[in-house]
């Protein structure tokens, strides 16, 4: 690791920034194309945001559905593996393929130089000629803004801090939010508490046979028709639809997967809904999603008005020595899923191989 008290950069080919699933895919890929590269990972422990789901979250794909590439997900009893199981994966990943984690390491910049990329980090410097940014979106919570807000007394969490319903018990809560997060939320906070579920519109239920499987399939049937340039199939069953998850269907038997519309604005111990009625409300779970954990890249100029970055194939348009994985669709089909990320990832492997080929033939 570089020697923060010096000036010193440690150089290498790629920069992989970020150790979640992301980045151990491609890590993978560069690794079989023996290329030289780095993983650097602000966390303390291997599993990227799968440390911080909540107790009780389970993936919504079987095991062999929710592998990364080279090693299938070891089976599970349950038919949908815990987050424990995901992490004790990712760990075992990292072993099984030696992949060079440099880790708590927080990416602060990254910056242009002549020949290269300048990776500043609060334990030194790496100087690499490509840089992956895989840091995913657990960082960067979306909580929308309602009048109000600020004076409200109650409690305020994103679902990227909440843990489980202990603290909940026998108390008014609001759960925003009508995705998976929200659906599998309610369902475990209203076992305990007055849950009142609040989305934008009628939520969208998969049917009780369609899970991850289906939606990494339907993903592949639009990235196929795209790469044949046939329009594709309507991009029904997104990774925003309900899975109807064990938790979630038990939750629609007791007659719990209702959901009402926005309120119009707080109060100081409650809200008051658009017909003027007014509910003491003690917490709000804001399971609001996440935008993508981008502020790294800010110096390269390369971030949209959407906070995202313009990208072919996951290559920055702006800075061609950069690419983007993980970070959902717009960087690549099913992108954000365990399985969806080995297509992203193989991508910008074969390419970043084919730039510092092309590097190197033209170095005198
Ligand atoms: P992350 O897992 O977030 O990893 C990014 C890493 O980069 C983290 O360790 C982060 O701390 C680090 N980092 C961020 N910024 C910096 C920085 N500046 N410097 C250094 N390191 C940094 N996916 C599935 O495949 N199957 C599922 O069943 C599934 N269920 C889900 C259920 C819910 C409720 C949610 C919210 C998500 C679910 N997902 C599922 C999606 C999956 O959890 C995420 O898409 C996945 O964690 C993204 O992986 P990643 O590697 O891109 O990002």
């Amino acid at each position: 690791m570089p020697d923060s008290s010096t000036s010193a950069s440690i150089s290498t080919d790629v920069a992989i920034i970020g150790g979640g699933q992301s980045a151990l895919a491609t890590a993978y890929f560069l690794r079989r194309a023996g290329i030289n590269y780095v993983v650097l990972d602000d966390q303390p422990a291997a599993g990227g945001a799968w440390q911080h789901a909540w107790d009780s979250l389970h993936l919504f794909s079987p095991a062999q559905w929710s592998s990364l590439p080279g090693w299938p997900m070891p089976g599970t009893s349950a038919q949908y593996p815990t987050q424990d199981h995901v992490i004790r994966y990712l760990t075992e990943y990292e072993k099984r393929y030696e992949i060079p984690v440099h880790r708590p390491v927080e990416v602060t910049a990254v910056t242009r130089r002549e020949a290269g990329l300048l990776v500043s980090t609060d334990k030194g410097e790496w100087h690499a000629k490509v840089v992956v940014s895989a840091t995913g979106t657990w960082g960067h919570p979306y909580i929308p803004d309602y009048p109000g807000q600020g004076s409200f007394e109650g409690e305020q969490l994103h679902s990227a801090h909440y843990r489980n319903p202990d603290a909940f018990q026998g108390k008014d809560v609001l759960v925003v939010g009508g995705g998976n997060s929200g659906a599998q939320i309610l369902a475990e906070l209203s076992q305990v508490c007055h849950a009142t579920w609040v989305t934008l519109e009628e939520p969208t239920f998969l049917p009780d046979e369609v899970d991850g499987r289906v939606l990494f399939e339907r993903a592949t049937e639009r990235w196929k028709a795209r790469s044949e340039g046939r329009p594709g199939p309507a991009p029904t069953g997104g990774l925003g639809d309900v899975v109807m998850v064990p938790p979630v269907r038990e939750a629609r038997e007791r007659g719990v997967l209702r959901s009402v519309r926005p309120f119009s604005h707080f109060t100081v111990d409650g809200v008051v809904w658009k017909d003027g009625a007014h509910a003491h409300v003690d917490a709000v779970i804001w399971c609001t999603g996440f935008r993508p954990a981008l502020e790294h890249l800010r110096p390269l100029h390369v971030l949209n008005d959407a906070g995202r970055v313009d990208v072919v194939d996951g290559r920055a348009v702006l800075e061609p020595r950069l690419w983007l994985v993980g970070y959902g669709e717009w960087c690549g089909f099913a992108s954000a899923t365990l399985i969806g990320v080995m297509r992203s990832a193989r991508l910008a492997a074969t390419q970043i191989n084919q730039y510092l080929n092309s590097l190197e033939e033209s170095t005198p």
